[in-house]
């Protein structure tokens, strides 16, 4: 092992935003906040929880908004075309 180029190996905290909080070895110098843990986890408590901090469903919701509408208009506008050519 070199010496003086390793970090600092030491125990500190990790919390999470539900409440839990963990001791675990890092080389971090201060307590680790995460928004999500295995005490938390929907994969982990079963139950279905939605998890969105940074608006990602939101604009996925906003895009399929758009694409719905526009798959709309295309078939209002065949519709439109088959009438014509019924005639
Ligand atoms: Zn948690």
């Amino acid at each position: 092992m070199k010496a003086d180029i390793h970090p600092k190996f030491q125990t500190i905290n990790f919390k999470c935003a539900c409440g839990a909080t963990y001791v675990a070895g890092s080389t971090m110098e201060e307590d680790f906040h995460t928004e999500i843990c295995s005490a938390c986890h929907p994969f982990f408590t079963g139950k279905q929880k939605l998890i969105d901090s940074s608006g990602r469903v939101d604009k996925f919701v906003a895009k399929m908004k758009k694409a719905q509408a526009a798959a709309e208009k295309k078939v209002k506008k065949v519709k439109k075309n088959e009438e014509v050519d019924e005639k």
